[in-house]
């Protein structure tokens, strides 16, 4: 299985593909500035500019020289400028150490400042700490184009942030959107107020394409769908709270259907009313209006 797959992924790294052909992997064109490197279900996000780029996650240390490689491929003059972090789960960052050293001079490595704490806290062998920081919003300019980072509240994890390209009119999401997926596992450590203030977040944003670290580019239909997946999932599960029913007997009463075809139904649709539950019976809520921030005002 592996070996195949690594035979898929060279070969199809060989060349740009066209971006939504499913199981697509290496890296796949947006727009001429925009770029996201493919591997299994996980995207980073590459920015070129004139003689400049950035990568946003630099993903598992296994594809580093494959990743490292494609990026020359494309364009071999361009000096790596920004490594930056989205946050600091290893599965986006471990990849760091192998992909650096294969360019000189090495790019900065750039997060927000609790994302930085928190790769020292966990600190992997392989995961490379970052050197620049910043809380709120920094803009950097990749080669005339201008990149916007911007942190955002407790979500999927802390310290995360999502990257506007203004001139692309595009976003990278990292974690808390994805596109047609569901949670991960029983959402463990998710922030539920602040999940749904960070959707609101991009909602309010200007942007007509967002990409996902997991899962197809979308739009701002996409996002609302996701917005409408928490608000569901909370209401199914508060009325079962409601009902007086047990966790087991909630999960069998729930609607099974709606988000059927979305990716990691199978294994995780069960674990998210899992971790529903555990969030509305926890007494950190005021149940009857738990829900409520799960309304969009757009
Ligand atoms: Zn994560």
């Amino acid at each position: 299985m592996r070996i195949q797959r690594l035979f898929c992924t060279l070969l199809l790294s060989m060349i740009a593909q066209p971006a939504n052909a499913q199981g697509t992997q290496g890296l796949v064109r947006i727009t001429d500035s925009v770029y996201q490197y493919i591997e299994d279900h996980h995207r980073s996000l590459v920015i070129f500019g004139k003689d400049e780029m950035a990568v946003v996650d630099p993903l598992f240390i296994e594809e580093s020289k494959k990743f490292a490689a494609a990026l020359k491929r494309i364009k071999p003059k361009s000096r790596f400028k920004y490594l930056i972090y989205s946050h600091s789960h290893s599965d986006h960052i471990e990849g760091a150490s192998g992909l650096v050293v294969e360019f000189t001079p090495p790019p900065i490595i750039i997060s927000t400042k609790t994302t930085k704490e928190m790769t020292l806290k966990d600190r992997e062998p392989t995961v490379l700490v970052p050197s620049e920081t910043f809380r709120g919003e920094t803009v950097l300019n990749v080669g005339g184009t201008e990149i916007k980072l911007i942190e955002l509240p407790p979500n999927e994890s802390r310290g995360m942030l999502m990257v506007s390209i203004p001139s692309e009119q595009t976003l990278f999401a990292v974690d808390f959107i994805k596109g047609k997926t569901v949670g991960y596992k029983d959402l463990h450590d998710y922030d539920f107020p602040g999940l749904a203030k960070s959707i609101e977040m991009v909602l309010k944003m200007d942007f007509r394409t967002i990409l996902f670290a997991h899962g197809e580019p979308g739009d701002k239909a996409q996002v609302k769908e996701q917005l409408l997946y928490w608000s569901d999932v909370c209401q199914w599960v508060a009325q079962a709270v409601r009902d007086g029913k047990s966790l087991s007997e909630a999960q069998k009463v729930i609607d099974h259907r709606k988000y059927k075809s979305w990716y990691g139904f199978a294994p995780w649709y069960d674990d998210n009313l899992k971790g529903m539950y555990r969030w509305l019976t926890s007494g950190a809520v005021l149940k009857a209006t738990a829900c409520s921030v799960f309304k969009s005002e757009k």
